[in-house]
């Protein structure tokens, strides 16, 4: 038997699945699997990678100075304090990899994202996981998950797949909670859905155990090209810095960010359309009787009768071209991740749903 062994916690990993793409014999498909931005990127994003073709022999920036002073201007934050990473997954796997390892603790919510645990494993640390209260993050829970051992406590916020959040106080009450050895990261990803929300960046600003992380892949459309960032005390930025890659963004990525969060207009039109079509779709499906939680983010959380009712229903909407997430790997069997689409895609998937519950199969 070989010797050649893995870290352990390695093997625990299953394999992350992604939202799929494709239907076989099926065309005209549409794919709401992935939360990615049914109007695609900025037009001037898309001009930033055409015009870094030139320039792709160059070795990238290491320090990325230019797409954190653009971050730090349109939100209004501290250049010096931001860190840039491959998709904000990458900064979750600085943060685990850097403050946890074998023996230690990283909480996250009965409903958390996949990543943390993954990261935590693959970091050789345990993952622990905690209740929420009927799909939203539960304080208490997580305040009680924490033991002298807990280094990390990940929420998302608002989170995915459930599309809740919590308020500020209560993200400060759990910061202020926390056992002193704990770093409480919020996972922002979803943020900029929220009208007028800082993604918790004044309850990181305040404190010295919170970190935000943030993304490019979501509402501004960016996920092919992995690009997220986190903002957080100086010294954590600085050990997180220490174990990233000095070229882990492209120069094509960096220059894609930089159009994408300067193009305010294009950012303002998504989020509108994202809000108007959430609600137009969260009503059509709780008039079909699929109820929804309200969601604070670009997905809506549709809750079926039973677990065979959403596998038959994902079932038909995939005959019908339509791809939508099942969560049984979220713990929550009797629904399905629905992105919100463009007005097409929303009404094709209003008009499935309905046709499946009228019997069609
Ligand atoms: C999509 C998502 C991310 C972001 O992933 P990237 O690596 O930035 O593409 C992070 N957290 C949550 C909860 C997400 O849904």
């Amino acid at each position: 038997m070989t010797k050649i062994t893995p870290q352990p916690g390695i093997m625990d990993i299953s394999l992350y699945q992604g939202g799929a793409a494709h239907v076989d014999g099926v065309e005209n498909v549409i794919k709401l699997s992935s939360n990615e931005n049914p109007l695609g990127p900025s037009p001037k994003a898309a001009e930033a990678v055409r015009n870094s073709a030139s320039e792709i022999h160059r070795y990238p920036s290491t320090d990325h100075a230019k797409l954190r002073a653009a971050i730090g201007e349109a939100m209004g934050l501290d250049p010096e304090r931001i860190i840039c990473g491959v998709g904000s997954d990458e900064i979750i796997t600085f943060l685990c990899q850097a403050y946890a390892g074998p023996g230690d603790e990283v909480v996250h919510t009965e409903h958390g994202f996949a990543m943390y645990r993954i990261s935590a494993l693959a970091a050789g640390a345990t993952p622990v996981e905690v209740g929420e209260r009927d799909r939203v993050t539960d304080v208490d829970a997580l305040l009680a998950g924490c033991t002298d051992r807990t280094k990390l406590v990940f929420i998302a916020n608002p989170n995915n797949p459930t599309g809740t959040m919590i308020g500020a106080s209560e993200v400060a009450r759990l910061a202020d909670g926390l056992p002193p050895q704990a770093l409480l990261v919020l996972d922002g990803a979803y943020a900029e859905f929220v009208d007028g929300f800082d993604g918790g960046a004044s309850i990181v600003s305040a404190r010295d155990n919170v970190v935000m992380t943030r993304t490019f892949s979501k509402l501004y459309g960016l996920g092919g090209l992995r690009v997220g960032w986190g903002y957080g005390p100086r010294d954590i930025i600085d050990v997180l810095n220490r174990v990233r890659g000095p070229f882990n963004l492209s120069g094509t990525a960096l220059a894609a960010a930089e159009a994408a969060i300067r193009d305010t207009e294009y950012v303002e039109h998504c989020r509108a359309q994202n809000a108007r079509w959430r609600t137009w779709l969260a009503e059509a499906l709780a008039e079909l009787g699929v109820p929804s939680d309200t969601s604070c983010a670009n997905f809506i959380l549709a809750r079926f009768a039973s677990r065979a009712e959403a596998e038959a229903c994902d079932d038909y909407l995939k005959s019908q071209g339509l791809i939508v997430r099942r969560v049984a790997g979220y713990n929550l069997p009797n629904a399905l991740r629905i992105t919100v689409g463009n007005e097409i895609a929303c009404r094709r998937v209003a008009a499935a749903v309905a046709a499946f519950k009228n019997g069609a199969s």
